[in-house]
């Protein structure tokens, strides 16, 4: 599994070192300079892990963790702090921090806390066993994590994207109307739109998981019907 991580800090050095040598170990590295970048980037993008530095230029560290737990988000979040009293802040905030390091640190005991951070939180996705993983082909989906991976490669879904795979990879070959799938995304977040949306979304889940959006071999258009995944 390559992990994606999304480190925050606008040291440009250190925000360097950190990616160097998260690449180095084969992690799949973005770098955002400012707190709401890096918000918008987690929020959307749902990164593996994320490297949060507490001082930033606007909306600092504590703010972004804490408006990123917010949304639901529940990737590990290592905070780099830089005093003792920003520690108390980390720890007695119960902001939702996974580990935490003082700077100066060291990069090699910055990526073993990374390490036990993925290891804790995801543990080997490929070996995931039961009814909680639908594969087909080279796609796989761990419904429980709600993580999507093809080839080995993780693949960031919104949640949206995420319930209509989830629904019609649950049951492969049973075709689903688009009305069907608004309702059933109705249940899971309050989508106050028409049946068009779904084409809209079906379309960005595709340009994600297909490598040829427009000849589908998971997502199935159904003419006149609806979508369907592909049956086996
Ligand atoms: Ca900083």
């Amino acid at each position: 599994m390559t992990a994606t991580i999304l480190v925050v800090e606008d040291e440009h050095a250190v925000a360097r070192g950190i990616e160097y040598a998260l690449a180095q170990e084969g992690y799949a590295v973005t770098v955002a300079r400012s707190g709401e970048e890096g918000l918008e980037y987690a929020s959307h993008q749902a990164p593996d892990l994320v490297v949060l530095d507490v001082r930033l230029p606007g909306m600092d560290g504590f703010e972004v963790l804490r408006r990123l737990r917010g949304t639901g988000a529940k990737m590990p979040v290592l905070v780099l702090t830089a005093r003792d009293d920003e520690v108390d802040k980390v720890i007695g905030l119960e902001l939702g921090a996974d580990d935490y390091l003082t700077k100066p640190f060291g990069l090699r005991e910055l990526m073993s806390r990374i390490r036990a951070l993925l290891r804790r939180a995801y543990g080997d996705l490929a070996n995931a066993a039961g009814g909680r993983v639908i594969r087909h082909r080279d796609l796989v989906i761990d419904l429980e994590r709600r993580r999507v991976q093809r080839g080995g490669r993780r693949i960031g879904l919104t949640p949206t994207e995420f319930e209509i795979l989830r629904h019609l990879a649950s049951r492969p070959g049973r075709v689903y109307s688009r009305g069907e799938l608004l309702e059933l995304l109705r249940d899971y977040e309050a989508l106050d739109q028409d049946e068009k949306t779904i084409n809209v979304h079906v379309s960005h889940l595709r340009e994600k998981i297909e490598d040829d959006p427009s000849q589908p071999v998971f997502v199935l258009t159904v003419r006149g019907a609806g979508y369907a995944f592909a049956d086996r």
